[in-house]
């Protein structure tokens, strides 16, 4: 039997070319650990694609074999599971010690592109760090970090991914007992500005020069050769996050707990766990349970980034100036080139929205134009965009049909139209253009809530899979996906989303 067992497991524990540089370069920013045994695991989801963009097989891990390692049952060979540390700002209040409460990065590998990626198993029971946390995943909020992470993805928007997704056959206990589930997370790394924060509250400077270090190699090596390496990692940094932010706000997502450890120094979107898109457009729009205050708002993002990426700045002091009076001009001057860093990813994601190759000074106020008539016409933000690339096609009716104010959009009509002339593209170029940017489907709140409640409440995967399916296409419009287009049903009763945890 146990030789049996061993050729089973063989091929699989060697799959995982792991190569792993956190565990041998940051010590101190991370203790080993191991996940707790799962009783009777079974596989729910597993993303065949991105094992084969990892390097791995997917028909060998699609298995029992597979199941072990997801769940957390079998260390595969060359993995060093750990718990990484990190202090986080938590709607803008410090908490120095938090880091991995219920997760484990088993360890790195190098993809077929050449670029190194975590893989992290999230729900696999307690660490160091859960403090009263029971260190497990509810099946709910591990499918729906799937869900929209993969649809993000096909978005073409950073993020982590998801690899596999599993039930522990034990349940967990929030406010109901609920099934437990662990989520298999791919990342670029985790990496986060609470990171850099939990080496920095603990004054050790020669720490955070080391995590400096690391994620200068690991993410963005030419600014190692910059005449000051540490700025210009900042300033990097501040580049992927004010362009990530950007592309949230043109694609009407709202991360829902924007704090300093969900900010990650890859540029990814990390941790979908109160997380929406919005519907009808509504720049103030809170969908968190736990945001009273409606500090991380839609329209508040670019600025709370602003503030996380202070925070980051506050930890390199000490390395881009001997002179700490030089250090943090040098750093606020950066600070303040990023609203208009953002400003201008944002122009440029909604210039191609609309359907513009080309710049004019008064593209700005066109498209804040459009916005007040969405948000006066009350109209559903992802399909007034899709269905705009329909008036270059010669029917007005189904975009203005969307606003109730359709007036309002018939004369911003005419202005854009004027505008497009100038670029002197023909008309269907402009419409395909506009469809490859616009999306027609986005995850929904209220199918992504029907497809959790089929299989966390009927084991019913297949809604699941369905939506997965029509997200990983979200610009081919296909006739009998109606359904998943539509916002839904209007109701008095205010969507919100609950943490994941
Ligand atoms: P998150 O909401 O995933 O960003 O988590 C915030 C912090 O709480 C992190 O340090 C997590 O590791 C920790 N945490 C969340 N859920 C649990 C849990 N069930 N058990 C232990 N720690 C948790
Ligand atoms: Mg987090």
């Amino acid at each position: 039997m146990v030789r049996s067992t061993e050729t089973m497991d063989a091929p699989i524990r060697r799959h995982f070319n792991f190569d792993n540089s956190f565990a041998h370069s940051l010590e101190g920013f991370f203790t080993f650990c191991q996940a707790e045994p799962a009783v009777a695991p079974k596989m729910l989801q597993f993303n065949h694609a991105l094992a084969e963009e990892l390097g791995l097989d997917p028909v060998a891990l699609d298995s029992d074999a597979g199941l072990a390692i997801f769940s957390g049952n079998t260390a595969p060979e060359g993995s060093e599971p750990l718990a990484q540390a990190y202090a986080e700002h938590q709607f803008g209040g410090f908490s120095p010690q938090l880091g991995d409460g219920r997760a484990l990065l088993l360890g790195e590998v190098i993809d077929t592109q050449q670029r190194r990626r975590d893989i992290q198993l999230k729900g696999s029971g307690r660490t160091p760090f859960s403090r009263g946390g029971d260190g497990k995943a509810a099946l709910g909020p591990v499918l729906r970090e799937y869900l929209i992470g993969e649809g993000m993805h096909a978005l073409g928007i950073p993020t982590t991914r998801a690899l596999a997704a599993v039930t522990t056959g034990k349940d967990v206990y929030r406010e109901t007992r609920l099934p437990g589930a662990i989520l298999t997370r791919v990342a670029a790394s985790h990496i986060r500005v609470g990171t850099f924060q939990y080496g920095a509250t603990r004054g050790d400077v020669e720490k955070v020069r080391k995590l400096a270090d690391y994620a200068i190699a690991r993410h963005y090596p030419d600014t190692a050769e910059a005449e000051n390496p540490y700025l210009a990692f900042f300033a990097a940094v501040a580049d992927a996050q004010a362009a990530l932010v950007a592309r949230w706000m043109n694609i009407g997502f709202i991360h829902g707990v924007m704090n300093t450890d969900n900010t990650t120094i890859s540029g990814e979107t990390i941790d979908y766990g109160p997380c929406a898109f919005m519907d009808r457009y509504a720049p103030g729009m809170v969908f968190s349970s736990i945001d009273q205050h409606g500090r991380y708002a839609y329209a508040n993002q670019p600025e709370i980034l602003i503030w996380n990426l202070a925070r980051l700045a506050e930890t390199l002091i000490p390395f881009v100036d001997p002179k700490q009076d030089r250090a943090i001009e040098l750093l606020t001057e950066t600070i303040e080139c990023i609203q208009p860093l953002y400003e201008s990813h944002w122009l440029a994601g909604m210039r191609a929205k609309i359907g513009l190759s080309t710049e004019d000074p008064h593209d700005l106020k066109l498209i804040n134009d459009l916005l007040s008539v969405i948000e006066e016409g009350h109209a559903d933000f992802t399909l007034v965009f899709r269905r705009l690339s329909q008036v270059l096609r010669g029917d007005n009716d189904t975009v203005r049909n969307l606003f109730k104010k359709p007036d309002a959009f018939d004369v911003w009509a005419q202005r854009w139209q004027k505008r497009l002339e100038q670029d002197g593209v023909a008309r269907e170029t402009s419409a395909q253009a506009m469809d490859r940017v616009n999306p027609i489907y986005i995850p929904r709140n209220h199918k992504v809530e029907e497809a959790l409640a089929a299989a966390v409440d009927q084991e019913d995967m297949m809604p699941f899979s369905k939506l997965l399916a029509v997200l990983s296409h979200p610009f081919d419009e296909v006739a009998g996906n109606e359904a998943y287009s539509e916002p839904a049903p209007v109701t008095n009763i205010p969507y919100q989303t609950f943490c994941g945890t």
